[in-house]
């Protein structure tokens, strides 16, 4: 196996960051005041294809795998830009691609490629169930040749700008089944069709700018043609998408860890205080390099969790542990950026509290740090259950 590390793909990261040389800091500071989403930095992206690396060829992609998927958002983070616009646009068809029929992916899969189709809703949490995804309520009952969908979902991020949702249903009551990962389904909804018409979508405003949404399903009418793979068993079908997804997020850490990283250094070499540059403090100096020690660890995780899966092994420990320790990485490099600015880390033309703001998020989801340990202590370790 070939561990693609941080410096793969050089000419990705070239062309990504001249991308976003044409986003600076005014473009995402304008955004981030009126939450408006970044319509044409995506749009710009779409274009240049780096939004279907992971579609394989024959359906329109790129057929390139995590490694340079994880270079295209790291590049996107470390730029100052933010890929949670439009990153699930990269892995959300996965779940398609790896269990949808051969006429469900040559419909969907070239059109998503091409940015015809946005396929960036992914729906699974739901206020009552919280991580507990098989305490899922939103019900799935098949009615002739549809479901007839009701129920609830929380966080659903970009709702409001994508076509079609991968929404994770109950199609069999929880206490019916024989464990409580059974009785889950796939189906793929047209949002095009669904909205005003059993399903309503309602924007939550955060501490980010995230597009995030509450949906709200009222007897929401889905052809049985969407459903993905066999029915009740769609519990499988995510888990197995979110190991890529738990990379990728990783790499957005990185990306923002590298960006913090590099204005602190900036920083403290021009700014003077006490007749000299702040980082010739030690004091200044060694929270910086601490961070870029820290990253450079987690950069590590992250590239091997992505060459495992890039060769088709199982990955589920190393995308857990290296979510975990780039969002920790990243956390703590904003943390010492904001101080290293003392002041001026708090102006928002600074781009570092919005920074700041946003790489905060990953700590949580898609999936939070405690839900982490739980997988690395029970399935790697081999502690006793404690849920
Ligand atoms: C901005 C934003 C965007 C999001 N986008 C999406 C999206 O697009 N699609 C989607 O489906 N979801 C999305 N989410 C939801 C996200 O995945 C969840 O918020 C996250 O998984 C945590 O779940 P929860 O909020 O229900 O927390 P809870 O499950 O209620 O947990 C609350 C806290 O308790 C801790 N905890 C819970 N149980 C235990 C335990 N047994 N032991 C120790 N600690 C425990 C957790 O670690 C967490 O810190 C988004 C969330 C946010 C904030």
């Amino acid at each position: 196996m070939t561990v693609q590390t941080s410096e793969s793909y050089p000419e990705i990261r070239e062309a990504v960051r001249r991308l976003c040389q044409d986003f600076p800091g005014e473009y995402w500071q304008a955004l981030d005041r009126d939450r408006t989403y970044p319509t044409e930095f995506v749009n710009a992206l779409t274009e240049t294809g780096f939004l279907s690396v992971l579609i394989p060829e024959e359906y329109g992609g790129s057929g390139l795998g995590l490694a340079a998927a994880n270079a295209v958002l790291e590049e996107i983070h470390r730029s100052g830009c933010n890929g949670g616009a439009c990153h699930a646009q990269m892995y959300t068809m996965g779940t398609l691609l790896r269990h949808g029929s051969e006429e469900q992916k040559s419909e969907y899969l070239p059109k998503i490629a091409s940015g015809e189709l946005r396929l960036q809703a992914f729906g699974v949490t739901e206020p009552t169930s919280g991580t507990d995804t098989t305490r899922i309520r939103t019900f799935a009952r098949r009615e002739g040749d549809h479901y007839v969908v009701t129920g609830q979902k929380i966080w659903i991020s970009r709702a409001e700008h994508s076509d079609l949702m991968v929404l994770l249903v109950r199609t069999e009551k929880r206490e019916d089944v024989e464990k409580p990962s059974q009785g889950i389904s796939v189906l793929l909804v047209d949002m095009r069709d669904a909205i005003d018409d059993g399903l309503t979508i309602r924007p939550v405003r955060t501490m980010l700018n995230h597009a995030t949404t509450e949906l709200f399903f009222d007897d929401l009418k889905v052809p049985a043609t969407q459903l993905i793979g066999e029915e009740g068993k769609g519990f499988k079908y995510i888990l197995d998408g979110m190991n890529a997804e738990r990379v990728l997020i990783a790499s957005e850490c990185i990306g923002d860890g590298r960006f913090f990283i590099d204005r602190a250094s900036e920083y403290a070499k021009d700014r003077s205080v006490f007749g000299r540059p702040i980082g010739q403090n030690q004091g200044i100096q060694f929270p910086i390099a601490r961070a870029h020690v820290q990253l450079e660890a987690a950069a590590g995780m992250v590239d091997k969790a992505a060459s495992l899966f890039d060769a088709g092994k199982p990955c589920g420990a190393e995308a857990n542990m290296a979510k975990m320790l780039a969002s920790e990485a990243s956390w703590y490099a904003a943390d010492m950026c904001i101080q290293t600015h003392g002041g001026f880390g708090f102006a928002e033309e600074y781009d570092i509290e919005r920074k700041f703001r946003e790489t905060r998020l990953y700590q949580v989801a898609p999936i939070s740090t405690n839900l982490i340990l739980s997988h690395v202590a029970t399935h790697v370790l081999g502690l006793p259950k404690s849920f």
